[in-house]
């Protein structure tokens, strides 16, 4: 299977900022192994902004463009190392691909960026993409990575999206605030009923949050593509997932007859 998945800020560190080490090294060390069993493997990584935050101990995230930029630029080297470190010791290398929208817009640059995706899984790497947050300003932005993640995904052609979260799925009301709330196993088609389940905004440090998802979920759903919000805090759950076991939310795609 060629899989992409994506893991957010709130699934990769702390509420700190500071990178989450148990399950980053967890999450690395599953994602070898589904590679080593065959299968494909594109990371959509988020956590730069939220990494070098962490490291330039600002506590809360910054409202000003260069803030944010600053800390791109600090945390995406802190993410990649931490990578590089982690993947090597299971005999993967991996590559890093940053985007902004005009990759995406402009068709030739479009097709370079999947030239080069496609020659690195020829190649046996792991290609970790993010949105290159230090150029990134409003008019190029792709703007949160459950986007880029399904834009990455119909461009690869892959045969499943994995949205890791730090949410079992999509409930049928916020499951914070009440606690009957229950979790939707299969969406056969968004409706506005499922888009109007997506409720506010994520986590403190993250960008994302239901309705980037269900966004994601329509445009890899357009192209054919399956969809999974499932829980990143135990990153064992993609074998489940890679498994065909029920696990948080599976946004189905229909299928040409
Ligand atoms: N590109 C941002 C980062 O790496 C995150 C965007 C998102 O969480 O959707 O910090």
């Amino acid at each position: 299977m060629r899989i992409v998945i994506k893991v957010g800020t709130s699934t990769l560190a702390h509420e700190t900022g500071n990178i989450n080490i148990r399950r980053v090294e967890a999450l690395c060390k599953v994602i070898s192994d589904l590679k080593n069993a065959g299968n494909e493997i594109i990371l959509v990584s988020s956590g730069a902004i939220g990494m070098g935050l962490g490291k330039l101990c600002i506590p809360e995230k910054p409202q000003d463009i260069p803030t944010k930029q600053a800390a791109a630029a600090v945390g995406q080297c802190e993410l990649m190392y931490t990578y590089d470190k982690l993947f090597s010791e299971y005999n993967h290398t991996v590559a890093q691909i940053l985007l902004v929208g005009l990759d995406i817009q402009n068709k030739i640059r479009n097709q370079n960026f999947c030239n080069t995706l496609f020659r690195l899984l020829e190649l046996g790497v792991l290609p970790i993409v993010n949105e290159n947050d230090t150029v990134s300003t409003d008019e190029i932005e792709i703007g949160d990575n459950d986007t880029l993640s399904a834009i990455v995904a119909t461009n690869v052609k892959a045969d499943l999206l994995i949205l890791l979260s730090d949410i079992d799925g999509l409930y049928t009301t916020d499951p914070h605030k009440n606690p009957q709330a229950q979790l939707i196993h299969t969406v056969e088609r968004i409706t506005p009923k499922i888009t109007s389940l997506a409720g506010g905004i994520g986590s403190k440090l993250g960008t994302g949050g239901m309705s980037t998802k269900i966004k994601a979920a329509q445009k890899a759903n357009r192209c054919g593509i399956d969809m999974i919000i499932a829980n990143g805090k135990n990153p064992d759950i993609l074998y489940d997932i890679v498994d065909g076991k029920q696990v948080g939310t599976r946004f189905i795609a229909k299928k040409e007859v």
